[in-house]
């Protein structure tokens, strides 16, 4: 299988666009109605549900950001009665206080559409067991995939995240075809397998679904290689709906955006103005079709690039690419923009492992950036002098691609904790 709703993911670009208009301007008047907080927001910013006719009003409506979310918790920007609501998820809370968002039935059937639309798009069907190691509960991870693949009339092996042992003898038992989780807890399967000698090429294993953190292609080319499957993206964000707002299909050149659904805008984040394709931008999200949580441009804080070019695989929905990471991510190291993302690149290029952490620090006034990063058993009977000569290597590949000087520590395998959902690449003393 290779579409879940083929005539929604090949529909023309027109037909995408009048989908958008109509269910944008209903969205808009159903918020404007039902939910004081937006309505609030809109007489403030001057616009009334009569002014948004089509999507290219959209520019119109003032933005939503994570405060708004904060101030309104934990149920006020619900657009629906509080009965139809049948689910809450909330946000791991990575960049402060959690935030609630409500599904009604309708909801979860969409959801349960978009990620069964992922599933197919990397090869799985009916007959497909799709291994779910994203953390079951609150987080949007693990029921997301499960419904996706219980909707599409696969098996789903909801193994829920932890416990990598186990996880490694139900890959190996149970024919998981499709492994789902973050791409770090997907390396540590892969390492841990590694040191168990387990022979990846003779596990069922085609594919792995990885997302919720930012990765590096050279991240994805190793965890090929070590699985033995293909690595696809998929991006997602509670806030909007969970896993599957955006998923990537054989070409592995971004994720098609389920334009259907969610109307996205890449925006200079300084000006709020678009960014051509190409450039990027920060990823503004609508939702349109949803009841509970219909959350209308809302700020990710999260950094891509858009591209409209034709995908060979048939599909018309806009592709974003990999997002460089979040704003909020974003390090700035004596004035230069630093994305933790880009250090994997020169580490994974360099031929180091994906267990790295970042330490940030200010000393007199200057800050200060640390790279550890752990060295392979082989490296560990190294003399120290070899040791220090490698050290020195990855900071000039560093200095360069970065424009800013850091100190890089080579550390005994295995002292960087591994994680089984997001990894912590940063840790910023200067915030203390
Ligand atoms: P939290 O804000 O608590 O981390 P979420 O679990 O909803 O909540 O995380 C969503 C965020 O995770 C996105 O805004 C984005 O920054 C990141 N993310 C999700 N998928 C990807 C991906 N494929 N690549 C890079 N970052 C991603
Ligand atoms: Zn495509």
């Amino acid at each position: 299988m290779k579409f879940w709703q083929e005539e929604i993911e090949t529909a023309s670009r027109e037909q995408i666009a009048q989908w958008q208009s109509e269910r944008l301007v209903n969205t808009v008047k159903r918020v404007y109605e039902k939910v004081p907080y937006y309505r609030q927001k809109m007489e403030e910013a001057g616009v009334t549900p009569d002014d948004i006719k089509s999507v290219d009003d959209i520019s119109k409506l003032p933005f939503t950001c994570k405060q708004d979310l904060r101030d309104t918790y934990p149920y006020g920007l619900f657009a629906c009665d509080m009965d139809e609501v049948v689910r809450v998820h909330a946000s791991s809370g990575t960049t402060g206080k959690q935030i609630v968002v409500g599904y009604t039935k309708n909801d979860l059937d969409i959801w349960d559409d978009i990620c069964a639309r992922q599933l197919a798009a990397v090869g799985a069907d009916k007959s497909s067991k799709i291994h779910v190691s994203y953390g079951y509960g609150l987080f949007t991870g693990g029921f997301g995939f499960h419904g996706g693949a219980t909707k599409m009339g696969a098996m789903a092996i909801p193994v829920s995240s932890g416990n990598t042992a186990r996880q490694i003898t139900i890959l190996q038992d149970f024919g998981s075809e499709v492994l789902c989780c973050t791409p770090s807890y997907a390396m540590y399967i892969a390492e841990t397998m590694e040191k168990m000698g387990v022979d990846t090429s003779k596990l069922p294993l085609k594919a792995g679904i990885f997302g919720a953190e930012p990765w590096t292609q050279e991240m994805r080319l190793q965890l090929e290689e070590k699985l033995g499957i293909k690595a696809y993206d998929v991006y997602g964000l509670t806030e909007i709906m969970g896993p599957g707002v955006a998923y990537e299909c054989s070409e592995q050149t971004g994720m098609h955006v389920n334009e259907d659904h969610f109307i996205i805008e890449a925006l200079d984040p300084d000006t709020g103005l678009p960014v051509p394709d190409g450039q990027p931008g920060e990823i503004v999200f609508s939702c349109i079709t949803k009841e509970a949580f219909p959350i209308l441009r809302y700020r990710t804080r999260d950094i891509a690039v858009l591209s409209h070019e034709k995908c060979s695989c048939g599909r018309t929905f806009v592709k974003m690419s990999k997002p460089m990471g979040r704003t909020d991510d974003m390090l700035i190291i004596r004035g230069v923009n630093v994305f933790p993302s880009q250090i994997e690149t020169v580490l994974l290029n360099m031929g180091y492992s994906p267990n790295y952490q970042i330490l940030v620090d200010r000393v007199n006034n200057l800050d200060t950036i640390q790279v550890q990063v752990e060295m392979s058993d082989k490296m560990f009977s190294d003399t120290v002098t070899e040791i220090s000569k490698a050290e020195h290597a990855i900071e000039e590949g560093l200095k360069s691609l970065l424009g800013v000087a850091a100190d890089v520590k080579l550390v005994a395998p295995n002292t960087i904790a591994r994680s089984e959902g997001k990894a912590k690449r940063v840790v910023d003393n200067r915030k203390k």
